[in-house]
């Protein structure tokens, strides 16, 4: 087989990928090692950028986004028995985010690929790049679908293949520099069937730990508490989550969190994570392959659209003109913003978040801070700024 373009990962960076290359006339083909219903049922991200949405309607996969996704101009901060909002629009010339679940924006673009006759390879095993280095004249990746060796020749490799994939790992780790931060805590996530119990998102700084009330559709809440990242979620019965919830939720001018059957439940670990450079030779990684960001700023799937963009147009300008200068400076353009959302991230992450070895003086610091936020324009517009997402270029 062979194409321009492979692409390993049919996650929002790979799917993204296909289809803004497909729109330029540059062909592609994915590698995945998941099935369809598999992917297209995983829940994760639900929080869209202004300018990720916008990309997804310019590309023709906006539909059911802008009819079904909700449209949030703001979120409410919530500490020290008080509750803010936030006004995004307000605060950044009418910006606001769109709720509209991860899974459903990769249904919309497997959807789009398949019907302008992109090929997507669903459950392939045993995959492995090779001969991706820049003297190499085609880069190779091979894998095994229905008891049958395949291999795919192209000009490129793009390594959309998330934080456990093989394209990152197959670089020479002297070639590659890793910067992490583990945080001592973890999110215990649920989804519930039960109508959200505010309009908008909240985040809680409460002295039992964070919480955050979000919502994936006008019946479906998703809600998290800050836990031990140890902690076995079959040691959490629902009804001590709930009241944790309620613990750390409630409490303002009499307002109640709607409660409901509990559809799913699990724990993920929160990491700050960066690889530089996120290009070797014929090489180029984007999304979470590349890097990690923990999601109390909602950033991961709007920063992989961000890295797939500008990879996209590098692609386009090489296949238009034979310039790599585009290309070349990839992993230096996308890390720009990569570092800015990390920053974003981890400020977000550190404001709301109980760390064991807090001091009472650190605790004071961060509520001074949350009302720093709340009360001051420039600190608002700042957290507003950046949750919209910063413009792309
Ligand atoms: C449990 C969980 C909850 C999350 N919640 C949030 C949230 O609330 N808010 C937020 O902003 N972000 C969240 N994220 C992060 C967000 O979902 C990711 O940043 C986003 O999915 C990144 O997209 P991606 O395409 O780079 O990677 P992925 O979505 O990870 O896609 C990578 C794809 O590559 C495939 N793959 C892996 N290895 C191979 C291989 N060897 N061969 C072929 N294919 C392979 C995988 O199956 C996957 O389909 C969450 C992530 C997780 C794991």
């Amino acid at each position: 087989m062979r194409t321009q373009v492979g692409i390993v990962g049919a996650g929002p960076a790979g799917l993204l990928l296909s289809h803004i290359l497909h729109l330029q006339g540059i062909d592609s083909v994915i590698i995945e090692a998941k099935s369809r219903s598999y992917i297209e049922e995983r829940i994760r991200a639900g929080v869209l950028e202004h300018g990720t949405a916008d990309l997804l309607c310019e590309i023709g996969c906006g539909q059911r986004m802008r009819a079904q996704g909700l449209v949030h101009g703001g979120i409410e901060l919530q500490f020290s028995a008080r509750r803010q909002r936030i006004d995004f629009q307000e605060l950044t010339g009418g910006k606001s985010v769109v709720v509209y679940a991860q899974h459903e924006v990769l249904k919309d673009l497997i959807q789009a690929r398949l019907d302008t006759g992109g090929q997507i390879f669903f459950e392939a095993d045993q995959v492995s790049i090779h001969d991706f280095e820049s003297a190499s004249p085609h880069p190779r990746i091979r894998f095994r679908k229905d008891e049958i060796d395949h291999e795919l020749t192209c000009d490129f490799i793009a390594g959309c293949d998330g934080f456990h994939g093989v394209c990152r790992p197959s670089i020479p780790a002297s070639a590659l520099q890793v910067f992490e931060r583990v945080y001592p805590f973890g999110w215990l996530g649920i989804l519930a069937q039960a109508p959200p119990s505010s309009h908008e998102l909240i985040y809680s700084n409460h002295d039992r730990g964070f919480a955050l009330l979000s919502m994936r559709s006008p019946t479906i809440s998703r809600l998290y508490i800050q836990c031990d990242p140890e902690d076995d979620i079959a040691a959490w019965s629902d009804d001590q989550i709930w009241s944790e919830l309620h613990a750390r939720l409630e409490g303002i001018d009499g307002w109640k969190l709607i409660e409901g059957p509990v559809l799913q439940k699990g724990i993920t670990g929160m990491r700050s994570f960066v690889v530089e450079p996120m290009q070797y030779g014929k090489l180029f990684l984007a999304g979470d392959s590349a890097h990690i960001v923990p999601p109390t700023g909602a950033k991961g799937l709007n920063l992989a659209a961000a890295d797939v963009r500008l990879l996209a147009r590098a692609f386009a300008a090489y296949y238009k003109s034979g310039r790599t200068h585009l290309l070349d400076q990839y992993s230096e353009t996308c890390l720009r913003r990569v570092w800015k959302v990390q920053r974003f991230s981890w400020w977000m992450t550190s404001m709301l978040h109980r760390f064991e070895d807090d001091t009472p003086f650190d605790r004071r610091r961060q509520l001074a801070e949350l009302d720093y936020v709340t009360s001051s324009r420039a600190g608002a517009q700042s957290l507003a700024e950046n949750y919209v997402g910063l413009p792309f270029d």
